[in-house]
């Protein structure tokens, strides 16, 4: 049970610690032109799609989980399917309703695109490696809609 939460936990660190990196090397040498053309739209694919974009890049390391045992390999898959549908809400949601994502001081993405920021912000899901990495960038933010319970469900899902 030990080695299954710890995989679970694992899988979320990874998690946002690859989305951290992949988005900041997307301001470099990676799929460039795919995100510049992501920035210049400034809309999500929809839940799903996003969720495979997240999910699939974890199935190798899901599968070294299963080769180091089946506790592991069931955390870690748990932790990665957990882990992708959130940040796949996250970057939905703050395309779509930035002003409810109650979980961060700021909706970090969707300053990252407002004010085209090309060297900060590059957290989805969360802040936390923003603040690590010294690529957080504090900027003025008012909620400009109030907060509609409701509004968490209203996203593009497919
Ligand atoms: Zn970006
Ligand atoms: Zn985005």
């Amino acid at each position: 049970m030990a080695e299954c939460l710890v995989a679970f936990l694992l899988a979320l660190l990874v998690g946002t610690l690859v989305e951290y990196w992949a988005h900041r090397m997307m301001h470099g040498w990676l799929l460039r032109k795919k995100h510049a053309e992501h920035h210049k739209e400034g809309v999500g694919q929809g839940w799903f799609w996003e969720f495979l974009d997240y999910f699939l890049p974890t199935l190798p390391l899901g599968a070294a989980g299963f080769l180091y045992s089946l506790e592991a390999g069931i955390g870690f898959a748990a932790g990665a399917t957990f882990y992708a549908a959130f940040a796949a809400y996250a970057h939905q949601l703050q395309h779509e309703h930035p002003e409810l994502c109650f979980w961060l001081v700021r909706p970090v993405h969707y300053l990252h695109h407002k004010n085209h920021m090309w060297k900060t912000n590059f957290g989805i899901s969360i802040d936390l490696w923003d603040r690590v990495f010294g690529t957080y960038r504090r900027v003025e933010w008012q909620r400009e809609q109030p907060f509609r319970f409701r509004g968490l469900f209203r996203i593009k899902w497919i």
